[in-house]
């Protein structure tokens, strides 16, 4: 009997299975990268050494510091108790010290390859098509870009896999995202995904992996697809995934990290097999037409509460929390959101901090001025990032423009490295969530695209950056 056809997501499950999972047990998965920071890690550490475990295999963990990371400089870690506080500071010196014990590798402070985990392992080459990849932050789906099988994972899972190099997991269902048509100008990633999200709800994608085909999947770069991949998890996806194609493997044919010589010929072999086979019906399916997409923003205090730019805020969305929701962020159903004032502007985070991020932000700033007022900051999001930006002088465009331009690292995604919002502040942001203080204590957050926070930071209130384009 023919053996039936497998989607790109089963055919990655099916590779990595030590032990099938039953109706009473999860399936032992093999994880081939772990990468790990220093917030979800400290406990994992202490609890190999309470019960004298070593790690199953130190070169399959990659190590970064970027969650409590100051994004002002830090010289030498003796200069940390100047720009970071005492718990974020304590953080970092117990990944360095962990690091140090249980041999992993870290990109610290003295690295030139330090940066955002999800930024920095695409970079290295480390994330490959067809790996399992894990790590201690949700936001792990962005490695799916690349075909590779990648979620977020708990503090005791993350001991689990440094320990094993295995996870237990049920097999999540398949969700097909098909997008078809071009972007606009003024139209980005970004806006694709929350569309996406806006359509299918923060809980479309629960159980499922989705993956992202059709004909605009092909014409998206890398960087577009990890953006997508980046917010699956907002549509409540276990992960995201785009079918491994010629783009992918130039992306990745001279990172360090990447096979060489006649591994990398063995590699392309298996890479190429990654798709999925004609014929197969996913469990669950979505169509969105990129062709009719205009910029999107939120409005509410989840990704799913998003709209078209140049819309006004609906009456509803179905949701209990929706009142609730619109009276934090302070804004009113029924009126436009284009023109109301913002008070901070972040480009940035594992979502949107990339050199195509940041010259879609310098395109838009060049030659203007950031509204008064206004706090903008540009993070990029990894030491590479930072200098190829500076080569190109994006870092004086920003900083001409009347914006702060600081060293890579999470900042303002999440307000736990002296990055913040501040209290009852309103922002436009690059990055992934909008929850109720989720930029710092009583932060009111809008997502949106580089485009769109760059336009906004020159008009002082929440803009269409096709105005600018
Ligand atoms: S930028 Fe935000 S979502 Fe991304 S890794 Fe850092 S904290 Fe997590």
């Amino acid at each position: 009997m023919a053996e039936s056809g497998k989607t790109l997501f089963e055919k990655v499950w099916e590779d990595h299975l030590v032990v099938e999972e039953t109706p009473n047990t999860p399936a032992i998965l093999y994880i081939d990268l772990h990468l790990i920071h220093e917030v979800t890690t400290p406990q994992a550490f202490q609890s190999l050494r309470d019960k004298g475990l070593s790690l199953r295999d130190p070169n399959k963990v990659l190590a970064t510091m970027d969650h409590s990371t100051p994004t002002l400089p830090v010289k030498s870690i003796a200069d940390l108790d100047i720009v970071a506080e005492k718990g974020p500071a304590d953080q970092i010196r117990d990944m360095i010290r962990n690091c140090e014990e249980f041999g992993v590798e870290l990109h610290g402070f003295d690295s030139d390859k330090r940066g955002i985990v999800h930024v920095m392992g695409p970079e290295l080459g480390a994330t490959q098509p067809g790996k399992t990849i894990v790590c201690g932050d949700s936001h792990t789906s962005t490695h799916g870009a690349f075909g590779a099988l990648a979620f977020g994972i708990g503090t005791t899972e993350v001991g689990h896999v440094l320990a094993s190099q295995c996870l237990l997991q049920r097999k999540p269902k398949t969700f097909a995202v098909n997008m078809d048509g071009s972007l606009r100008s003024g139209v980005s990633a970004k806006d694709i995904i929350l569309k996406i999200i806006q359509k299918v709800g923060v809980d479309g994608g629960v159980g499922h992996v989705i993956e992202y085909r059709g004909s605009t999947a092909g014409v998206l770069s890398l960087e577009e697809r990890m953006t997508i991949c980046n917010m699956s998890i907002e549509a409540g996806a276990r992960a995201g995934m785009f079918a491994p194609d010629d783009k992918t493997f130039n992306y990745l044919i001279d990172k360090p990290m990447s096979p060489k010589g006649p591994d990398w010929d063995q590699a392309m072999k298996r890479w190429s097999r990654l798709v999925t086979d004609e014929d197969v019906a996913f469990d669950k399916e979505v169509n969105i037409d990129i062709d009719q997409l205009s910029p999107m923003v939120t409005y509410g205090t989840n990704p799913g509460m998003a709209m078209e730019i140049d819309g006004v805020v609906p009456e509803t969305n179905g949701d209990l929390g929706f009142k609730q929701s619109l009276n934090y962020m302070q804004i009113e159903a029924g009126k436009p959101l284009i023109g109301k004032d913002i008070d901070v502007v972040f480009i940035g985070s594992c979502t949107n901090s990339r050199i195509s991020d940041l010259k879609d932000a310098a395109e838009i700033l060049k030659d203007r001025k950031v509204s008064d007022g206004v706090k903008a900051l540009v993070v990029p999001g990894s030491q590479a990032i930072k200098k190829e930006a500076e080569s190109l002088g994006l870092d004086k465009i920003f900083e001409s423009a009347g914006a702060e331009w600081r060293e890579p690292g999470c900042s303002m995604c999440l307000g736990m490295n002296g990055d913040t919002v501040g209290n009852g502040k309103l922002a436009v942001s690059t990055s992934n969530r909008n929850f109720e203080g989720r930029q710092g204590k009583g932060a009111r957050t809008i997502l949106a695209s580089p485009k769109t926070a760059a336009a906004s930071a020159i008009s002082g209130s929440v803009e269409d950056p096709r105005k600018y384009s």
